[in-house]
């Protein structure tokens, strides 16, 4: 047991509300820490690479009430196992994936909650749709009837100051209340995965309902 990694648990906890879902980065941390964070009470974990994390899922089956989330950019050819081996999906950042992802769940396989990645700020490092790209794609993205999507996620981008970074997770709120109003059955945008160990308290300001932990919960990588 790592008592460190304990006292850093317990005090990202005493300072989300209950409401917020934290969930701890993973990627590049050995099942026997991740056994640690598990046994410090954590039950939400985040993975971004898929090779990665269904290896450690294989050594942790033992571990059955674990929720996992899907944090990176997922290629086509990945998406099947996706859907098998997560509960989230949050880095759905392009039509022709959620097609693939609906096409999969139609012909039987599970279907994880999925977040549409959204991108505020331009930013040639980081996918996901633009503000206009996404609304364009909403009426594609309702025909796919198999999808549980049920939220926004972003990435604020490195540099911006505080304020700019509020912007960020303001407009992405904003952009899922705006989607919301649209009424479109069968999409609901009442998810708001944003927030990171360096910017996740201006996340939770602006209705963050989940946060994406690593180096805050793990140590630096
Ligand atoms: C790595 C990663 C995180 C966690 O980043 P930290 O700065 O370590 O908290 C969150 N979200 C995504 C998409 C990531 O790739």
């Amino acid at each position: 047991m790592d008592s460190d990694l304990a006292q850093r648990i317990a005090k990202i906890t005493s300072t989300l509300s209950p409401s917020v879902r934290s969930i701890a980065v993973s990627k590049t941390v050995s099942p026997e820490r991740i056994r640690d964070a598990y046994a410090a009470g954590v039950r939400d974990f985040g993975e971004n690479r898929i090779q990665e994390a269904t290896a450690k899922q294989d050594q942790l089956q033992d571990l059955n009430d674990i929720t996992w989330h899907f944090i990176g950019h997922l290629q086509s050819n990945k998406a099947k196992i996706a859907l098998e081996r997560f509960d989230w999906i949050h880095s759905v950042d392009r039509l022709k994936l959620a097609q693939t992802l609906n096409r999969f769940i139609e012909k039987g396989c599970p279907s994880p909650i999925l977040c549409l990645q959204v991108k505020l700020r331009p930013d040639p490092n980081k996918s996901g749709w633009t503000v206009s790209e996404l609304l364009a794609d909403l009426p594609a993205l309702e025909q796919c009837k198999a999808l549980n999507i049920q939220g926004l996620m972003t990435i604020a981008p490195l540099g911006l100051d505080e304020s700019e970074t509020r912007a960020v997770f303001r407009e992405t709120r904003q952009l899922a209340d705006r989607i919301r109003a649209l009424n479109l059955p069968g999409i609901s945008i009442t998810e708001l995965s944003m927030g990171m160990s360096g910017d996740y308290p201006l996340a939770v300001a602006e209705g963050a309902t989940a946060v994406r932990l690593g180096r805050s919960v793990f140590g630096e990588r």
